[in-house]
């Protein structure tokens, strides 16, 4: 072998123990999550008791996804070798009272949305495959103002893009998230989002406990829908549960993670990737939501858990127009 040739074949091998080195570092510093044992809210011994009504029903809307991160990125203990492509999507609720947008996933308008944000962080936040929630129900023959209400997880971009597609529909959101996003910046919050909403309603929790969570709000009052407070990724955001008459039970949880693996383990988004990036609004609150939801999990693994970018367990749900009641 020439000795240019061997020289370059040492020096790639070198980069490669070095880039081998850097990911197994940077991975040291994902140990999950330590569960405490005591001091812990109290989950109950079975899950709240529900009515829900007949007809009620939900649908995801996948609107778009991310161009793609490292899992290893994503969620402590990740793979480097698995590259991930998050979902952003949209949950349709059909109640017999209200039917309603849970998260609206990305718009009509996403792209001049999107416009805000600098060079890196449309390099960072790239998404690709739009399909707009407002556009798949009309192919089905639905109206926009069917949708009578939206209920935000938080107002992060990818959250609340399609807004201004439903004019009629009523934002329900708490004080304290609207006034952070009112008051954030791209990339987490675009105004352009939400500067036009003509219908906002107050979120407000009333006082009776829901699986630990020390506020909840039963939003038809028959157990079928209630939101929690899961702070922490933002200041405000809420999670839903949802429990359909066939008895199946879900748990919609934001971004509290972004993947199943997280509520698991329980683990953070990886460390490298929190240095580089603000994520959340208080990282020990998102921890402490995630080993919430974690002994949750553990406790009713009959529940399904629904991390909003997740698209490993979007693609088990029913994506409309099929409905899962
Ligand atoms: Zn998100």
């Amino acid at each position: 072998m020439q000795t240019w040739m061997k020289r370059s074949l040492g020096v790639a091998a070198g980069v490669v123990v070095l880039l081998a080195g850097l990911a197994t570092g940077l991975s040291a510093m994902d140990a999950p999550l330590p569960v405490p044992t005591q001091n812990l809210p109290d989950l109950g011994a079975s899950l709240p008791p529900a009515s829900p009504p007949s007809g009620l029903g939900f649908s995801v809307l996948k609107t778009s996804e991310s161009q793609g991160v490292f899992e290893a990125l994503e969620v402590g203990g990740g793979s480097w070798l698995r590259y991930r492509h998050p979902a952003h999507v949209s949950v349709l609720v059909r109640h017999p009272k209200v039917t309603f947008l849970f998260d609206t996933g990305l718009g009509r308008q996403v792209d001049q949305q999107f416009a805000a944000n600098t060079f890196m962080d449309r390099l960072s936040f790239a998404y690709r495959n739009v399909a707009p929630a407002v556009d798949q129900l009309a192919k089905a023959g639905w109206a926009p103002d069917r949708i009578k209400l939206i209920v935000p997880s938080h107002m992060h971009w990818d959250h609340v893009s399609a807004l201004p597609d439903f004019p009629d529909a009523e934002v329900l959101i708490s004080p304290t998230e609207r006034e952070h996003a009112r008051h954030g910046h791209a990339p987490a919050f675009l105004a352009s989002q939400f500067a036009g909403v003509q219908h906002w309603r107050e979120l407000s929790f009333k006082p009776g406990a829901y699986l630990g969570f020390d506020r909840s709000l039963d939003l038809f009052g028959d157990g079928a829908v209630v939101l929690v407070p899961l702070v922490g990724h933002t200041a405000g955001q809420v999670g839903m549960f949802l429990n359909l008459p066939s008895g199946q039970r879900y748990f919609f949880t934001g971004d509290t993670t972004w993947t199943i693996e997280g509520l698991q383990k329980p683990a953070d988004r990886s460390w490298a990737l929190r240095q580089v990036v603000h994520v959340d609004h208080d990282e020990a609150t998102n921890q402490a939501a995630i080993v919430h939801v974690h002994r949750i999990m553990q406790r009713f693994p009959q529940l399904t858990v629904v991390p909003a970018h997740d698209e490993n367990v979007v693609k088990t749900l029913p994506h409309f127009p099929q409905f899962q009641e």
